[in-house]
């Protein structure tokens, strides 16, 4: 697709078609099936990447996979499971010339919404353990795997999904922030170590996004029930409630953010335009974690 350009005396030009920024390049997305993930399978195939959505919903993901059709595949991957994230690479390498250019761990866990959930005097070790594996030890596999795989081609972008709340306190349970902070932490400590090997890894922060992570905690609320919400696929209605809620809280004002402009981040993170940045946390949040009237 093109889109209509003009010249520096406001007179029409040809439209100049849309660059391809991952032409060749073989990418794996974690927590692909939906949501944000599922922004960045679209925006990566549409430049060009050949992708890998490994997901634990089997579902989702293949449907996902065919609609795009030959440049999607889906492989099911626990992202906390180490055998899943080795057979999740060992797939994208059998399949595509031994090759890895990108891996994108997006695949996360908000956890329990409750208000005892929530505190700290009444939190669950259980719970805790099962975000922090997910969203932390699931990133540090991810990053040993997709190194393990690029280290031999001297080139790879990671590029992980963090949150405004690995920046700031007080924006996600107590599990959920600790999960996020390692995550910015481990990019940092894997750029060090990676960048021996040509690898660069960085971060995006996102703002809240209606995706069904942030709608299904607003369903839950912050009661005493323990609802087990996860509705995969909201309704227009509750993306647009949700959309609402979350410009009330935003900094910037006039502009909704949208799943498109994480995967725009993480795109420009996993193409070449970025190839001397790494180590960073590009947060997406319209100014948030800058502000001094944050959230209420
Ligand atoms: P989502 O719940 O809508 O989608 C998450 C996807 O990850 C789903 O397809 C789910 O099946 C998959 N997944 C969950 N656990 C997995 C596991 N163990 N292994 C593999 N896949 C797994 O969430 P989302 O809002 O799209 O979130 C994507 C990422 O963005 C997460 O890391 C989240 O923490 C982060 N994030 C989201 C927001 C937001 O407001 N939505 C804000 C900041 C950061």
């Amino acid at each position: 697709p093109s889109h209509h350009a003009w010249d520096g005396n406001g007179a029409a030009v040809a439209p100049t078609p849309m660059p391809k920024r991952l032409e060749g390049k073989v990418a794996i997305v974690t927590g692909g099936a939906r949501g944000i993930g599922e922004a960045i399978v679209r925006l990566f195939v549409k430049h060009g990447a050949r992708v890998v959505i490994a997901d634990i919903d089997g579902a989702a993901g293949e449907a996902l996979a065919s609609a795009l059709g030959p440049q999607a595949s889906f492989v099911r991957c626990d992202v906390s499971v180490e055998e899943d994230v080795q057979r999740a690479v060992d797939w994208a390498l059998s399949r595509h010339g031994g090759r890895l250019d990108v891996y994108c761990n997006n695949a996360g866990v908000l956890g329990r919404q409750t208000r005892a959930a929530k505190s700290i005097l009444s939190f669950d070790a259980g719970e805790f353990d099962r975000v922090l594996r997910v969203n932390a030890l699931g990133a540090a596999l991810g990053m040993k795997h997709a190194a393990l795989a690029m280290a031999p081609r001297r080139a790879g972008s990671i590029v992980s999904v963090a949150s405004v709340a690995g920046v700031l306190g007080g924006l996600g349970p107590h599990a959920y922030t600790a999960s996020k902070h390692a995550i910015v932490g481990l990019t940092k400590n894997a750029a060090c170590e990676l960048g021996a090997h040509g690898i660069r890894v960085n971060c995006v922060s996102p703002f809240g996004v209606a995706t069904p992570m942030l709608i299904n905690a607003w369903r839950q609320g912050h009661g005493d029930d323990d609802l087990d919400l996860d509705i995969t696929v909201p309704s227009d209605e509750e993306v647009e409630k949700m959309e609402e809620v979350v410009r009330g809280l935003a900094t910037l004002k006039g502009t909704t953010l949208r799943p498109r402009d994480i995967a725009e981040a993480v795109l420009f993170l996993a193409s070449d335009e970025s190839r001397y940045i790494s180590g960073h946390n590009l947060v997406v949040d319209g100014g948030v974690t800058t502000s001094r009237n944050l959230i209420g």
